[in-house]
C-alpha cells in the first residue's frame, strides 16, 4: 500500500510515536479483533519485548496500552480524558475492555521482557484475550515500527493500522510510484512536476479529492500551531521525575518585548521557540502532531514556521499565499518522509536518533527548499544535505524520557534544516552524494549503531549524566 501524506503526519499524543502512539493504536486495534466476542473476555495477557519495555515507563509505552485495551485511540483521545482515565485505572486496577468490559488488570501485570528482541523489530507487543474457562479468544503480536505505525505479525511490512491510510479504503492507485530519490526525480523530471505536485498525485490517486488533501493538510499545520501555542501558555516543570524546566513560554515571553515587529534577525530565535515548544507539549503528553515521529515532532513545525513568516512571497500574498506554502511545504516533505520509510526507517529504536531527528530535518529542508522556489534537484539536495550531516546521531534519552536530548535537539535539528535548504539553494542541484546514497549510509549505519544507543537507555548521556 502507498505510504500516504497522512500516515506520516498524524494527530497524536505524547511523549512517543513509536512507544505511546504505536502501542495505543495497537491495543486498540486488539479490541477490534475481538470484536463481537467483547462480552465474553475475562482475563488479558500482555508481555512488552525489547525498547518498549526497556524504556516503557518514561515514554508512558504501559498506561498507553491500557488505554488502548479501553479503545481509546491516539488521534482522537485528548489529553484530559488520558489523565482522567489513567488514574482511575491506577486506583483501581481495573481496565474497561473496549470500554464495555471491566477486568482486573494494571500495569503489573504485563510482563515486561526487555532483554527479548523478537526478530521482526525490537518494539513489539503480544496480546491476548481469554474466556473465563480460558479459552484463547484473540491472540495477536504487535510491532511499533516507528512514526506511530504498526504492524501485526502476519501484515504485510507496509500495512498500517489505525491510521488513515489503514482505516480507508482506497484503492491503490498510485500514478506515480515511487520509492527512491532517483525514481522521484526521474518522475518529476519526466512529467514536469514539483516534488510537491508528484505527492498530491499520489494522493488523488488514492481517492481523495484535492480540496479534502489541502484542507487535511491545512488541518495538520493548524494542530501543529495550536501545539505550540498551548505549550507556551504553560510555564514550570515537565513531568516524570528529571525537573526539566519549561523554557518555551519564558523565552516567549521575552521574545515578544525584544522582537515585536518581528526583525529577521531573530529568526533562529523564534524557530527555536517554536520547536522547543512542541516538543515540551509532547514531553508533557499533550497533543502534537507525529512528524514523522513524536520525538522528532517539533522540526516540521519549526521550519514550517520560518516559510510562513520570513519568505518574501509568502509574507506578501497574505493567507493564500500561507496556505499555499503549507500545502506544498508539507507535501513535498510527506515525498522525502515516504523516501526514508521505503529505503531504511524512522524509528529510533531501530536506527538511533538518525532516523527520528535526522527524518524529520531532511523532509523540513526538501519542504523549506521548495518554498524558497527550488528545482526539484534542489530539494533533493536540501534533504540530502540536512541528513547527511546528521548521520550517526544516537538515541540515548534520560531516564528513557522524551527530554533530554530530544527536546533541544528539536531546535537544532531545525536550524539545520534551514541551512541545509539555503545552502542547496545557492547551488544549481548538482551535488556529490545523492539522497539514496544518505539513505542508504543512514540505513547501514543504524544497523552497525549498538543496541545501547537505540532508545535503550542504556548508554550515552543515559548513563554519563547523573539523574537528579
Ligand atoms: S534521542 Fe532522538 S530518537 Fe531518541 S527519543 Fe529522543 S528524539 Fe527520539
Amino acid at each position: 500500500m502507498p505510504i500516504s501524506v497522512f500516515d506520516l503526519f498524524t494527530v497524536g499524543i505524547g511523549p512517543s510515536s513509536s512507544h505511546t502512539v504505536g502501542p495505543m493504536r495497537a491495543a486498540a486495534s486488539f479490541v477490534d479483533l475481538v470484536g463481537d466476542r467483547t462480552e465474553d473476555v475475562a482475563a488479558l495477557e500482555v508481555d512488552v519485548y525489547g525498547s518498549l519495555a526497556a524504556t516503557g515507563r518514561g515514554h508512558g509505552t504501559f498506561d498507553a496500552i491500557l488505554l488502548g485495551l479501553e479503545g481509546c485511540r491516539p488521534d482522537e483521545v485528548l489529553p484530559d480524558e488520558v489523565d482522567e482515565r489513567t488514574a482511575r485505572m491506577a486506583e483501581s486496577g481495573i481496565v474497561r475492555f473496549g470500554d464495555r468490559v471491566e477486568i482486573p488488570f494494571a500495569v503489573a501485570d504485563m510482563r515486561q521482557r526487555p532483554l527479548t528482541v523478537l526478530e521482526r523489530h525490537t518494539n513489539a507487543l503480544e496480546l491476548r484475550a481469554r474466556t473465563a474457562t480460558g479459552e484463547e479468544l484473540a491472540h495477536e503480536i504487535y510491532y511499533s515500527v516507528g512514526g506511530g505505525f504498526v504492524v501485526t505479525q502476519s501484515d504485510e511490512e507496509a500495512a498500517v493500522l489505525g491510521t488513515e491510510a489503514g482505516e480507508s479504503a482506497r484503492e491503490p492507485a498510485t500514478p506515480h510510484d515511487f520509492r527512491t530519490g532517483d525514481e522521484l526525480l526521474e518522475i518529476a523530471n519526466r512529467e514536469g512536476l514539483e516534488v510537491w505536485q508528484v505527492m498530491l498525485a499520489n494522493e488523488l490517486g488514492a481517492g481523495r479529492t484535492e480540496q479534502e488533501v489541502r484542507d487535511g493538510l491545512l488541518h495538520i499545520a493548524k494542530v501543529m500551531e495550536e501545539c505550540a501555542a498551548h505549550s507556551l501558555d504553560r510555564s514550570g516543570h515537565l513531568p516524570g521525575g528529571l525537573s526539566v524546566r519549561r523554557r518555551a513560554h519564558d523565552w516567549h515571553l521575552r521574545l515578544k518585548e525584544e522582537d515585536p515587529d518581528r526583525d529577521p534577525r531573530y529568526y533562529q530565535e523564534w524557530v527555536n521557540l517554536v520547536a522547543l515548544a512542541v516538543n515540551e507539549e509532547n514531553a508533557s503528553g499533550g497533543r502534537v502532531v507525529t512528524a514523522p515521529t513524536n520525538g522528532a515532532a517539533g522540526i516540521i513545525p519549526a521550519v514550517l514556521h520560518y516559510a510562513l513568516n520570513y519568505v518574501d512571497w509568502v509574507q506578501e500574498g497574505g493567507d493564500a499565499a500561507r496556505d499555499e506554502a503549507t500545502v506544498r511545504f508539507l507535501l513535498t516533505a510527506g515525498a522525502i518522509g515516504v523516501l526514508y520509510k521505503e529505503g531504511a526507517s524512522i524509528s529510533g529504536a531501530e536506527v538511533g536518533c538518525q532516523g527520528e531527528v535526522g527524518s524529520a530535518s531532511s523532509m523540513a529542508a526538501g519542504g523549506l527548499a521548495e518554498v524558497l522556489g527550488g528545482s526539484v534537484e534542489q530539494v533533493e539536495n536540501a534533504a540530502e544535505i540536512a541528513m547527511e550531516h546528521n548521520l550517526g546521531l544516537t538515541c540515548d534519552p534520560i531516564a528513557g524520557l522524551v527530554q533530554v536530548p530530544c527536546i533541544e535537539r528539536n531546535a537544532i535539528g531545525a536550524g539545520k534544516s534551514i541551512n541545509a535548504a539555503k545552502m542547496a539553494m545557492w547551488g544549481d542541484g548538482d551535488h556529490y552524494v545523492s539522497l539514496d546514497e544518505v539513505i542508504a549510509t543512514m540505513k547501514a549505519t543504524g544497523a552497525d549503531m549498538s543496541d545501547k544507543y537505540k532508545e535503550t537507555a542504556m548508554g550515552g548521556l543515559a548513563v554519563n549524566v547523573v539523574e537528579c
